[in-house]
């Protein structure tokens, strides 16, 4: 079977040509779509992620600054910043980068965050929202996903999905939004994670296996069945000698193994990646707009 791959830059950019018609629109009601993103600690992977997310941002004429907390912040002073975020009329969405030094939950400080500016879709009150079916902020990493799914005709009406991951930040909420009654959901849908006893007979029978765990090469061409979709959202550095920073990025997927087997799967990287920006992007342009 020739597997389809499926890359995320096209579904990214079909994307971020409509943002950038209303991000224009809202630049002509002298409204320019503010995020802010908070980072605590020297989390150097999270450094990268939030010089992603800003560049982009101004590449797309939109405001985006950076509160860094040192690595010692307290949750006091944390909420101080979140309040004061909270009261800028000119911010519209405020984004704490996971994840936080182990002092801090990472949980009770989001619920500080006003729910109308939380556009990574954490905030307790929009966790709820999505799990009724009426969700405000979807959470970035998921709603890339759907966009994959949506874009190259993924249709999962039916079918059974795995999910292999129960994180707050994308294995749960896909749960949520792949079994509810949308256009986009209607599967069968199983959450696997690391007590999960036979994963591979839970795989095996699924039509589409969502990866978000963080061990390369997890899923294993022998853990799939024939003509399997599937969505590899991990994201690890393994180390590599021939390439210059001494590191390459694999995914949670035996991705070669599994060409010619899958009926479609995302590469790591250019797959789920990019679209987790633009989706930040996409919520923070709706925040501007409400
Ligand atoms: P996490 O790190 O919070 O949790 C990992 C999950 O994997 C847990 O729920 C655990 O139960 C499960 N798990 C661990 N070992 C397992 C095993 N052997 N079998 C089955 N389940 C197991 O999860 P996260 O924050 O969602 O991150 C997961 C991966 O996704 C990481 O590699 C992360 O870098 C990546 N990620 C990528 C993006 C993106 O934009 N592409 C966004 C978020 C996370």
């Amino acid at each position: 079977m020739k597997t389809i791959v499926l890359y995320g830059k096209p579904v990214s950019e079909k994307i971020r040509l409509s943002l950038e018609q209303k991000i224009s629109k809202l630049k002509n009601k002298d409204i320019i779509p503010k995020l802010s993103v908070i980072l605590v600690g020297n989390d150097p992977a999270s450094e990268v992620y939030v010089n992603m997310k800003h560049k982009t941002f101004i590449k797309y004429n939109c405001k985006s600054d950076i509160h860094k907390l040192s690595e010692n912040a307290t949750k006091d002073e944390l909420i101080d910043l979140i309040n004061k975020l909270n009261n800028d009329h000119k911010v519209h969405g405020i984004l704490l980068q996971l994840p936080l030094p182990k002092h801090l939950s990472s949980q009770e400080v989001i619920s500080f965050i006003c729910p109308d500016k939380d556009v990574d879709g954490l905030h307790p009150m929009n966790v709820g929202k999505l799990f009724l079916g009426n969700p405000s902020f979807i959470p970035c990493t998921p709603y890339g996903c759907l966009k994959i799914l949506d874009f190259y005709n993924i249709d999962i009406s039916g079918k059974k999905v795995a999910i292999i991951g129960r994180s707050n930040i994308v294995g749960k909420p896909l749960l949520s939004l792949l079994s509810q009654n949308f256009s986009w959901g209607n599967a069968t849908v199983t959450l696997c994670h690391s007590r999960t006893k036979n994963l591979a007979k839970i795989t095996k029978s699924s039509d589409l296996v969502i990866v978000a765990v963080g061990v390369p090469h997890l899923l294993k061409s022998d853990m799939v069945k024939e003509g399997v979709h599937i969505l590899d959202v991990g994201i690890n550095r393994i180390s590599d000698k021939s390439s210059k920073k001494g590191y390459r990025l694999v995914g949670d997927v035996d991705y070669k193994n599994l060409l010619d087997k899958a009926q479609s799967i995302t590469p790591v990287p250019g797959g789920i990646g990019p679209l987790t920006i633009t989706m930040l992007l996409n919520n923070t342009v709706e925040a501007a707009s409400k």
